[in-house]
C-alpha cells in the first residue's frame, strides 16, 4: 500500500477517471472498477464542452474556471484529449436577440467570462461558416472543447502507465459495505475510501442511499453528421440556449422573441460542435419525465437539423448516428452543485453534477482529494474556493433546463 493510503473508486466516467488521476498524483494507491468493459455512460454520450461563460455567478462560475484551468493543465501531460479553446459563439438571428446579446455583454461579471459582442463581419472573422443571416454573436473566450468519445479511455491509458493503478471492468459492483465493495462475482475491493462515482444511476447501489428525491434523472438526444466541408473553429449555440444557462440576467431575456413551441416542449437548444474529425455533434433536447422512452423522438431532429442548417453557410452533411444520454442533476438544495455524502464510514457518493459533469470534473475530483488528504476542513463541495459558506439560491441555483 502507498504512504498516502488505497482508494477505490467505482465508475469509469469522467468523475471517477478524474478521481483516479488526482488520487494517484496525491500518492495514492488507486483501484477503478466499472460495470462496463468500456465506459457508455454520459461521458462518452455528451458534447465535450467545457461551458464555463453560461455559468451562474458564484461558486458554480468559480468551480468551472477552476475546471477549466485544469483541464489545460491535464491536457499538457495527456496526449490525446484534443482540449482547445473553442468559443461557443451564440448567433443572433435577430436584431431582438442581438438586443438581448448586447445587454449580456454589458454584465458586470463579462469581462470574468471573456464574454464579447461581435458584429455579423467579426462572427464569420471567427467562424468562416457562419450563415451570411446571422445578424451578430456573443463569443465565450473562457470555454473550451475535448472530445467525449476519447477523454475517458485516454486518461485510462495514462493511468495504466503509472505505478499503483489498476482497472477492473466488467466488474458490477452490488454491495457496500464499511471501506469496501463487493462485485457482482463475490469479489471484495477494500481501501482506506472507496468514492462511488456511477453517474446517472437512479436504482441498485446508490438507490437505498437517495432518501427522498435528492437527485433527478435528465434525458438528451443528440445526433451526429458525416464530415462537414469547412472548418467551424468555435463551437456554435443558439439564442435558445441563453434560457438555459443561469449566467444571463434575467431582464434581458424578455428581449428574447418567444421560443418556437417545438423547442420549449423539448427544452431544446441548438448546440454544435465540430469533432477533430470533422463530423458535427448536435443536440440538444432535455426530458425530465421518468419513465424515459426507449425509443428516439424524430421532430425535434428535424427542427435542430433546420436550425442548423440556418446558422451554417454549407449544407448539413447527412446524419451518421443518434443517440441519447442521461445525467442525474441535484434537486435537493438547489443552492448544491453537486451530491456529495458519505453514506457509509468510508464510503462516498460523487452524484448529480447535472450538465456541467463534463466541465467541472477536474474540479471536483480536486475538492474529494482535498479532503480525502485532509487538507480541506469540510466536505463542502465549494470549500477550496473560499467562498462564503452559503450562497443564495438564486445566485447558485441550477434549474431543469440550464443545462446542455
Ligand atoms: C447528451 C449529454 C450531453 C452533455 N453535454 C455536456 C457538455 O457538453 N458539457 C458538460 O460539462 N457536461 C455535459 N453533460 C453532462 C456530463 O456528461 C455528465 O455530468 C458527466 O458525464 C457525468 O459523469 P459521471 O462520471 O458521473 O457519469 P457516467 O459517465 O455515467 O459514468 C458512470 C459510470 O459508472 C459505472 N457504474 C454505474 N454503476 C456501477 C456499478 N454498480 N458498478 C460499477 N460501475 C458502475 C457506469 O457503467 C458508468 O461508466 C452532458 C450529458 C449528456 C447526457
Amino acid at each position: 500500500m502507498s504512504a498516502a493510503g488505497r482508494v477505490v473508486v467505482v465508475g469509469g466516467g469522467i468523475i471517477g477517471t478524474m478521481y483516479c488521476l488526482m488520487a494517484l498524483e496525491a500518492g495514492f494507491e488507486v483501484v477503478h472498477v466499472e460495470r462496463d468493459i468500456e465506459p457508455r455512460g454520459a461521458s462518452v454520450r455528451n458534447f465535450g464542452l467545457v461551458w464555463v461563460g453560461g455559468r451562474a455567478a458564484g461558486p458554480e462560475l468559480a468551480l468551472a474556471l477552476r475546471a477549466r484551468r485544469l483541464w489545460e493543465e491535464i491536457a499538457l501531460r495527456v496526449d490525446g484529449l484534443h482540449f482547445r479553446p473553442a468559443g461557443p459563439l451564440t448567433v443572433a438571428g435577430s436584431a431582438a436577440e442581438l438586443r438581448m446579446m448586447e445587454q449580456a455583454a454589458r454584465q458586470d461579471d463579462a469581462g470574468i467570462r471573456q464574454w464579447q459582442l461581435l458584429s455579423a463581419e467579426s462572427a464569420r472573422g471567427l467562424c468562416p461558416e457562419l450563415s451570411e443571416r446571422s445578424a451578430g454573436a456573443l463569443y465565450c473566450g473562457r470555454d473550451a472543447v475535448v472530445e467525449p468519445r476519447l477523454a475517458v479511455n485516454t486518461l485510462r491509458e495514462h493511468l495504466r502507465r503509472q505505478r499503483g493503478y489498476s482497472w477492473a471492468s466488467g466488474r458490477e459492483v452490488v454491495l457496500l459495505g464499511e471501506r469496501k465493495v463487493k462485485d457482482e462475482h463475490g469479489e471484495w475491493f477494500a481501501g482506506d475510501r472507496v468514492l462511488l462515482c456511477t453517474g446517472a444511476q437512479g436504482v441498485g447501489l446508490v438507490a437505498p442511499h437517495l432518501g427522498g428525491p435528492r437527485v433527478r434523472r435528465v434525458r438528451l438526444q443528440m445526433l451526429q453528421t458525416e464530415p462537414y466541408p469547412g472548418t467551424l473553429g468555435p463551437a456554435l449555440a443558439d439564442c435558445d440556449s441563453m434560457r438555459y444557462y443561469p449566467a444571463y440576467d434575467a431582464g434581458a431575456l424578455a428581449w428574447l422573441p418567444p421560443q418556437a413551441p417545438i423547442a420549449r416542449s423539448f427544452a431544446a437548444q441548438l448546440l454544435l460542435v465540430q469533432r477533430v474529425d470533422g463530423c458535427l455533434t448536435f443536440g440538444d433536447t432535455h426530458d425530465y419525465d421518468e419513465p424515459f422512452p426507449f425509443d428516439l423522438e424524430e421532430e425535434i431532429y428535424r427542427y435542430l437539423l433546420d436550425r442548423a442548417a440556418a446558422v451554417l453557410r454549407q449544407p448539413v452533411p447527412r446524419v451518421q448516428r443518434r443517440w441519447a444520454g442521461v445525467y442525474s442533476e441535484t434537486i435537493e438544495k438547489r443552492s448544491e452543485l453537486y451530491w456529495r455524502e458519505e453514506v457509509l464510514p468510508g464510503v462516498e457518493v460523487v452524484s448529480g453534477v447535472g450538465g456541467r459533469g463534463m466541465t467541472c470534473a477536474p474540479a471536483i475530483a480536486e475538492q474529494s482529494v482535498a479532503w480525502l488528504s485532509g487538507n480541506t476542513p469540510a466536505a463542502r463541495p465549494d470549500a477550496h474556493l473560499g467562498l462564503p459558506e452559503r450562497v443564495s439560491a438564486g445566485t447558485a441555483s441550477t434549474t431543469a433546463t440550464e443545462e446542455p
